[in-house]
């Protein structure tokens, strides 16, 4: 993947960003595409909204951030962290189907607008689909929200956590004693 050239991005990236975290994982989260930091970085949400995913993960739901999976629709940084566009999901869908073809996982959160219309076929926006099961070949999906939304609305962090035990629930993992998502 690391020499891809099957859109556009691949002219302004500094490299391609694979995945983070355990191939062995039961839970599989899934963003829309690198920014600026991971761009530099080649590992996924490792800036602002990457260290607010990561206390989702370890504060909200009592995991370690290299025990569950951690990979993007895109690969590559779109330039100026624009949306990404159709053809080029279309270019990269291959990847994350390999990834979650090998990973296997028991569930997949689906962070954001992108993640959710691409596991689910759909064309139905976040508001309307988070906190609601779907499926992706056979595996349970959970929508919710973006981390750099979250950022920018941290009073939708509560359901954010809402969504994210019933992943644990589903699973059957524990809920972390300590309750929510803190602020960063
Ligand atoms: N936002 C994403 O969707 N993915 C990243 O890797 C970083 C920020």
């Amino acid at each position: 993947m690391a020499s891809c050239r099957k859109c556009g991005l691949a002219k302004t990236r500094t490299q391609t960003v694979f995945a983070d975290g355990s191939p062995e994982a039961r839970i599989l989260f899934v963003g829309e595409a690198p920014g600026a930091d991971e761009d530099a970085q080649g590992v996924p949400f490792v800036g602002r909204a990457g260290q607010l995913l990561t206390r989702m993960i370890e504060d909200g739901m009592g995991l370690s951030r290299k025990s569950v999976y951690i990979a993007n629709v895109l690969k590559c940084r779109p330039p100026d962290n624009r949306n990404p566009e159709p053809p080029e999901i279309a270019a990269c869908r291959g990847y994350l189907e390999a990834q979650i073809d090998i990973v296997k996982p028991e569930a997949i959160v689906a962070l954001g607008k992108f993640a959710t219309q691409f596991l689910l076929e759909t064309e139905e926006g976040i508001m309307r689909l988070r906190g609601k099961w779907g499926s992706y070949r056979g595996i349970p999906v959970m929508p919710t929200y973006h981390p750099s939304f979250l950022l920018r609305q941290p009073d939708k962090k509560r359901e954010a956590w809402e969504d994210l035990l019933k992943v644990l629930d589903r699973i059957g993992l524990p809920a972390p004693a300590r309750k929510g998502i803190p602020s960063p």
